[in-house]
Parts: structure tokens; sequence; C-alpha cells
């Protein structure tokens, strides 16, 4: 495994930094920068610059519309993205349901849904959870029997991100009540605006709707609109989630959160005048977890180009988000006790991008508390720590 950049490497990371000096939106950047929500028709501006440049879905194939970039050129371009502070496209097309169809799709699915998903006019969520089936999802109740040439889904979703924003659903469904669980689910397409289907919104701890309910009543679905075989979704539903822990370790914007704490510190003073940079108590806790931010880079590198060199990553995964997002949590828990009293106030207008709210405390401090509270779902979202802990133990440790 190489760590230093050859010139190769560093010719494409300047351009990569040009890219960016010249096509990420500045007001997607600031907003990004405080951490305010990026407004959906903000993120797509930044979705369309990069998709016109042949830039939106590294991961792909490049018969698909990928970049064929390899694996230094891709951690180079997340590297660069989360220090201009580019925020992270919406994942459920480019990385979720996308790869589900150019790799189980037929020709009809891959024309119909593959453009959308590269320029970003049509926007996806994921219907999988479901009241009481979510880390045992193979449990999922939703139904869908046949009707002649449509599916009759009925049945209910729950934390659906972004539902209320999305044009298309990539839903499980149990197409066989009498098999196994895993053996009856099936998986299918769903447009939104399909009859039947009502979109309740779930605010969260942070004050912000990202979440939904989905309920299915009666909703006709085209039996066409199902991804491969009948009873078969399990399989395809357990490659996406082998997609969806791309980048899970998340360490470019890791160390984006160190740099800023670093800002808060600086800018930051006690009540004796005595800067927060200059706290050995806190100095301690921020450096102890730069040790083990740069002790996951380097692991999240070790399994990359393991990836790269086609050997087995398997479930060696769980380890990245495990420590990606315990580290994550660490930093805005450090990030609270920076701000201290700052965190009380509700910074909910501002938040939700309205300029003119007042601003209560420094600009730093403004999504320090909504962070906090919303980074609390990373160990719970796209398989619980809890969960990958017990992957770990079976797969790797073999216990
Ligand atoms: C912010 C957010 C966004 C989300 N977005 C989506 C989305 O877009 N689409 C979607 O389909 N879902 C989404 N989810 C749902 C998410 O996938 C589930 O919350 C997750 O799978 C956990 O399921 P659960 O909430 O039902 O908890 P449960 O499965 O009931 O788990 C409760 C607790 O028990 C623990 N636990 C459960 N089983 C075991 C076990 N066998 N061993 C040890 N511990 C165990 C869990 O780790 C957890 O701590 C989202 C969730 C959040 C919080």
């Amino acid at each position: 495994m190489e760590l230093a950049l050859n010139k190769d490497d560093e010719a494409f990371r300047d351009e990569v930094r040009q890219f960016l000096k010249t096509k990420l939106p500045r007001e997607v950047a600031e907003a990004k920068s405080v951490g305010v929500s990026v407004e959906k028709p903000l993120l797509k501006k930044w979705h369309h610059a990069l998709y016109a440049q042949g830039w939106v879905a590294p991961a792909w194939p490049k018969e698909h519309g990928g970049t064929g970039w390899n694996v230094t050129q891709r951690h180079i371009f997340n590297e660069e993205t989360a220090r201009a502070e580019a925020p992270r496209l919406m994942p459920f097309g480019l990385n979720m349901v996308g790869p589900v169809i150019y790799t189980f799709g037929n020709e009809a699915q891959k024309a119909q849904h593959l453009p959308g998903i590269l320029s970003g006019d049509i926007w996806w969520c994921q219907g999988y959870s479901e009241p009481g089936s979510g880390s045992d999802l193979a449990s999922l109740k939703t139904r869908a029997i046949r009707d002649g040439g449509d599916y009759i889904v009925n049945g209910q979703k729950i934390w659906t991100s972004y539902a209320h924003e999305a044009d298309w659903i990539f839903c499980l469904v149990r197409t066989d009540e009498k098999s196994k669980p895993q053996e009856g689910i099936s998986f299918l397409l769903i447009d939104m605006k399909t009859p039947g289907i009502t979109v309740r919104p779930i605010v969260s701890i942070d004050e912000l709707h990202h979440l939904n309910e989905v309920f299915f009543e009666d909703v006709r679905v085209p039996v066409e609109n199902r991804i491969g075989e009948e009873n078969k979704g399990w399989t395809y539903a357990k490659f996406l989630l082998t997609h969806e822990r791309t980048g899970i370790a998340g360490v470019p914007e890791s160390k984006k959160a160190v740099e800023r704490l670093h800002q808060i510190s600086e800018a930051t003073r006690g009540s004796d005048g005595r800067r927060l940079a200059d706290d050995p108590a806190f100095r301690r806790k921020l450096a102890e977890i730069e040790i083990d931010l740069a002790g996951l880079e380097i692991t999240n590198a070790r399994i990359l180009a393991d990836a790269a060199a086609g050997r087995q990553v398997g479930e060696r995964s769980s380890i990245l988000k495990i420590a990606g997002t315990d580290i994550q949590q660490a930093l805005q828990t450090l990030a609270v006790e920076a701000i201290g009293y700052y965190t009380l106030p509700s910074q909910r207008e501002r938040l939700e991008g309205l300029p003119n709210a007042p601003r209560v405390g420094p600009d730093h401090a403004e999504a320090v508390f909504a962070n906090y509270g919303f980074g609390r779902a990373a160990t719970i979202y796209g398989g619980s720590n809890e969960i990958q802990r017990n992957v770990l133990a079976k797969a790797v440790l073999g216990l």
C-alpha cells in the first residue's frame, strides 16, 4: 500500500481543486460550513455541476456513467470535496438503488432510471425499515399481492429519509408469506405519485424534518417495476447494503470536523480569559480523537487497497462503520463541550435556511447541537453498531 501521492495523483488533485474552486456554488459551501441543511434546490445545483463534469458517480462502472478512477483518485476526490465543504450528494439513487438497477435490472429499467439518477433530476428514497422490522429486517410485513399485471401493496415503512422530497421509492415487500422470511421478499420500484401513498413527517431531535413514515394503501405497482425475480429481493437488498456502507468511515469529514474544533477552541475564551485551545484537558481530549482518527484512516486505506487488489474485504468493513461513527460522535460531543451554554437556544429557523432569523451566539455555534443530536443516529442507521459488532464477532473473529 503506497500512501504518498505520485506526480499523476498530484496533477489529479490539482484538477479537482481547480474544479471545486470554480464550480462548487459558494452558497452551497457556506451552508455546509456552518452545518445548515443544504436545501434540495442547492444540492441539485451541486449535483448538476458534478454531472456536467462527468464526476457524479465515481463508484459506478464506466459503461454506466462512472469515472473510471482508481482507488487513490477516489480517495483524493473525497478528501478534496470534504476540505472544500462540498456536501455529499443524496446517496439513495447514486449509492443504493443505482448499483442494484445496473447489476440486476433489465434493459428497460436501466434505460428508464439510470439517466435520472445520474443527472440528479429524479430523487429516490429507501423503503426498507418498518415499525418492528429494523435490525430484523427480514420480518418485514408490507405485502404485495399479484393482481393481473400489477402488485397491490399495503403496509407501512418508517424512518424513510427524505421521502417528502423523493420522486421514487425502492421498497422491500413480502410476496410470499409461507416460505422462510428471507425467501418471500421482492424488491419494487414505486413512483411516489401513485395513488394510495401517504407521507407523514417525523421531526427529529435536531428539530428538523429529514425522516418520515410512508403508508401504502392499495397501491398498484406494475409487475415490470420489480427488480429481478419474485421472492429474490433479499439478495438484491443485501447487495445494496454493501454499497450503502461505501464511505461509511467518513474520514475526510471527521478531519474537517477536527480542523473546525481547533478553530473553535482558538476563538473561545473561558471566564478567566484563557483560550480553550490552551486548556490541557480540552487539548488532551481532542488529541485522543485525532489519534483514533489517524488509526482509522490507515485501516480505511488498507481495506480500500485490499478491495482494489481484488482481495476479499468481507465483513471487515464493519470495523469502519463502528470506529468511524464513534469518532464522529466523540467530535460532536467535544464541540458541545466547547460552545457550552450556546447549545441551549433553538437555532431551528436558521438551520432551516431562514437567514434573517436571529442568531444566538457565534457563527460556529449555530449547528453544533443539531449535529450532536442528529449524530446520535449514525450508530443506528446503515446497520446499528451492535449488529456490526455481532457481524465482526461471528464472521471475522469466528466466535
Ligand atoms: C436518522 C435515520 C435515518 C434512517 N433512514 C432510513 C431510510 O431512509 N430507510 C430505511 O429503510 N430505514 C432508515 N432508517 C432506519 C434504520 O435502518 C433502523 O433504525 C435500523 O435498522 C435499526 O432498526 P430499529 O430502529 O427498528 O431498531 P431495533 O432493530 O429495534 O434495535 C433497537 C436496539 O436493539 C439493538 N439490537 C437489535 N437487534 C440486536 C441483536 N440481534 N443483537 C444486539 N443488539 C441488537 C440495536 O442495535 C438497537 O440498539 C433510518 C434510521 C435513522 C435513525
